[in-house]
């Protein structure tokens, strides 16, 4: 039984209102497998950098119990950069650059050791190779999640489309949801996009929480108010990573476990916006997880006699 992890491992320059940074560590399967880290033991990482990525990173990486064998260093190629900057609400924020490098070429090689994979992570990447991913895998896992952005509906739609087909999980944020189904109302796009394939829909609204969805159920979890949001960057993924590295812990994939998946994926992201990159998340303990869940534990019980 194995979590495998897909997707950008990269350099990020990101500029809040709060500071700007230079080259950072970021990535999609980064932030995805740190957070699952806290959950599960047996994580896999495929993805691939070039050889200017930091050797530590990759041993922070194993550090936390996350696989390398399949992180593709490419000689004499750069990693993947992406530079976002927020506006001032936090919420929304305009990507400033996204130099492809070594995805451009990248071929998803999966390794025989990964091959028993139970729960797919398939974070935010090409839609071809999460694709690909799939198709390589010896046995279909038991539980696929993908997530995507809108670059990816801008620039491979058709792939984009059938990659959905093949999951069960889709993770994207309310401005993804109304562009892939053209309808504003959430409940509407929800309908829309499971009819394009996945069980279970989970609609990201950064502060304002997240939704679950299937064809009959929804579930809505809130976001931790935060005094102060300082880097947003990353969120989804970690969501998504606490979110899948839960369930695998529990191997339980019904609704009412998605429901406390979503509760420790949303723990885990809002430590994640709480400092630059991926400081918050590589670094935490066991006891501030616990006790962050059960904030969020506090902050939605309520009673209520019906008269
Ligand atoms: P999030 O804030 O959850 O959307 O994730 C931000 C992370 O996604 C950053 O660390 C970026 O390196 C990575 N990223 C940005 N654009 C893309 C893209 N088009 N494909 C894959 N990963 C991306």
């Amino acid at each position: 039984m194995s979590l495998l992890v897909v997707g950008t491992v990269a350099f990020d320059a990101i500029e809040t209102p709060f500071g700007k940074t230079d080259k950072i560590i970021g990535g999609a399967a980064t932030y995805a497998s740190l957070a699952a880290s806290y959950f599960t033991q047996n994580i896999n990482m495929v993805s691939v950098v070039g050889d200017d990525f930091p050797a530590e990173t990759i041993q922070q990486f194993n550090d936390h119990g996350i696989h390398t064998d399949g992180l593709q260093v490419k000689k004499g190629e750069k990693s993947f950069f992406w530079a976002g900057k927020y506006h001032n609400d936090m919420n929304t924020r305009d990507t400033l650059a996204t130099e492809l490098n070594v995805l451009m070429t990248f071929d998803p090689v999966i390794p025989q050791s990964y091959q028993d994979c139970t729960f797919l992570m398939l974070g935010n990447l090409m839609p071809a190779i999460q694709m690909q991913v799939i198709e390589r895998l010896h046995n279909r896992p038991k539980l696929v999640v993908l997530d995507t952005m809108n670059f990816w509906m801008e620039t491979a739609m058709d792939d984009l489309m059938k990659v959905i087909k093949m999951t069960d999980v889709l993770t994207i944020n309310d401005a993804e949801a109304r562009q892939l189904s053209g309808e504003y109302s959430l409940v509407k796009a929800a309908q829309k996009i499971l009819k394009m394939g996945p069980k279970y829909l989970i609609i990201k609204k950064g502060e304002h929480g997240a939704l679950l969805f299937n064809s009959e159920q929804v579930f809505f979890a809130p976001a931790l108010p935060l005094e102060e949001v300082f880097d947003p960057t990353g969120a989804g993924d970690t969501f998504a990573g606490g979110f899948i590295g839960y369930l695998a812990r529990t191997k339980d994939i019904s609704f009412e476990n998605m429901k406390r998946g979503i509760i420790f994926g949303s723990a885990m992201a809002s430590f994640c916006v709480e400092k630059f990159g991926t400081e918050r998340i590589m670094n935490l303990e066991q006891d501030e997880v616990d006790e962050r869940v059960q904030e969020f534990v506090d902050l939605v019980q309520f009673d209520i006699t019906l008269v």
